[in-house]
């Protein structure tokens, strides 16, 4: 397929680095970014400046002001307003050629495999376990690449679940790296900013097929000593997830 004269513009610093042909698997490709507070801000951002070909994204709740320190898709005027809404219009603005498709829902059990049915990656961008929990069920019932990246405090943490091929998040929950929010979540915006921005990376480099992704390996930043750390993950043989929708432990 031949690019046309402003896709070349546009991506020409990008298209430099990983050639037409990847920029062409970005245009095509179908991503589903799962929660649009301070990881969701950036990730699409990025997603959506890049040129994915279609980009669903997810949130039920409002903006808060409590949100705007690390939320950087919003703005003052947007408090109280629905995320999914206000984040579709500004992702619009930055990149008319992306498709953006806004789900103004909770992520539960019941919607879950519709939203992520027909994307090839999906991005982790949620603030609690328990939705997690519901996303990593249907990402492995369905075999789809998932992006998890989490954030507390000063401390962030990324992986890529390739269902089969690494744990899923639910072994992943057993290492218990980060912990549980009780209330909120307290947390530095640019820590989020990090942990967003690798994950972005994360799909770029699953889509155009370029690079080494974090597969088997959970990156720890802790921000505030500036330590990244990697730990090497390998899948356990009686997850409960995985035996019961991949039969077991495959190679
Ligand atoms: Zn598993």
């Amino acid at each position: 397929m031949v690019s046309s004269l402003p896709l070349i513009d546009r991506y020409s610093r990008q298209v430099a680095v990983i050639g037409r042909e990847g920029q062409e698997k970005l245009s095509r490709a179908r991503v589903a970014v799962i929660g649009l507070g301070g990881l969701g801000s950036l990730v699409t951002l990025y997603l959506v400046g890049a040129g994915i070909g279609e980009l669903v994204i997810v949130d039920h709740d409002t903006v808060s002001l409590s949100d705007l320190h690390r939320q950087i898709l919003y703005r003052e005027e947007d408090v109280g307003k629905p995320k999914a809404e206000v984040a579709a219009r500004r992702l619009r603005e930055l990149n008319s050629s992306v498709s953006i498709k806004p789900v103004g829902e909770a992520f539960t059990a019941d919607n879950a495999d519709d939203i992520i049915k027909d994307v090839d990656v999906v991005v982790d961008a949620l603030d609690n376990w328990l939705s997690r929990q519901v996303l990593n069920e249907s990402v492995v019932r369905l075999r789809k690449p998932l992006v998890h990246g989490a954030v507390h405090g000063w401390y962030g943490q990324v992986t890529t679940v390739i269902p089969g091929r690494t744990p899923c998040l639910y072994e992943l929950f057993q290492l218990r790296s980060l912990p549980q929010c009780v209330g909120f979540c307290p947390v530095v915006g640019p820590v989020v900013g990090v942990v967003a921005s690798i994950e972005a990376l994360e799909v770029i480099k699953l889509v155009t097929g370029i690079g080494e992704p974090l597969t088997n390996r959970l990156l720890i930043i802790d921000g505030k000593n500036w330590i990244i750390d990697e730990i090497r993950l390998s899948r356990v043989e009686n997850c409960p997830i995985c035996s019961k929708y991949l039969g077991g432990k495959e190679k």
